[in-house]
């Protein structure tokens, strides 16, 4: 599954985990100490469930060469914008216009795209404006519109929480527990990464 961080609206692939009543989300490819946790009681409205459960989808999957002929103007993607700090980073666009050439082949024989493809950007640092892109900076958007079951449960909790109002100061006792007992398992989760780490080092 992909998300859209709210720290730079760029979208992620991430595993999602409930701690308690609280939703973590790891990064794929970064360790545990750039994990996002969102806590159930911070969900005030169903606007912010809305707005949270649109950050997630199934995973859009890197355009393959052979895959040129089936976009086209009008196609949705998921691509990389030029970075002024080679930053690798994705958000939505819409092909704009393609530039096709004749197709190539590498030394193992498998067909190399070459072709320009203008996109529109929705999102990010280029959002209004149009720029040429390279079939490796392209992913296509999945059509699977299936939700994780853990994200499913999570946002059918928070909205359970609200419709049903039901609040307490012994639910605030609870939640500085839960918060207590979030930073002890990020810890020894660090704990449990930095000494496998030695170990394979040793
Ligand atoms: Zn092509």
């Amino acid at each position: 599954m992909e998300f859209r961080s709210p720290e730079d609206e760029a979208w992620y692939g991430v595993e999602v985990w409930s701690l308690c009543n609280d939703l973590v989300v790891n990064f794929n490819g970064f360790s545990h100490e750039y994990d996002e946790v969102y806590p159930l009681e911070d969900f005030k409205n169903s606007e912010q469930i809305q707005e949270f459960e649109e950050r997630f989808r199934v995973c859009s999957v890197q355009m393959q060469d052979l895959e040129c002929p089936i976009v086209s103007e009008g196609t949705k993607v998921c691509a990389t914008c030029p970075s002024d700090t080679g930053e690798v980073k994705f958000y939505d666009a819409i092909m704009v216009g393609v530039e096709r050439s004749k197709h190539g082949w590498d030394e193992d024989g498998s067909e190399v795209c070459g072709c320009e493809f203008r996109l529109y950007w929705k999102q990010g640092p280029c959002v209004g404006q149009v720029t040429s892109a390279k079939i490796g900076d392209i992913c296509l958007k999945s059509e699977d519109s299936r939700v994780n079951p853990k994200v499913f449960s999570f946002l059918k909790e928070a909205r359970r929480q609200i419709h049903g109002g039901a609040s307490s100061s012994h639910q605030g006792a609870e939640t500085e527990w839960q918060k207590t007992l979030r930073r002890v398992t990020s810890a020894l989760r660090n704990y449990n990464l930095s000494s496998s780490v030695s170990e394979n080092q040793g």
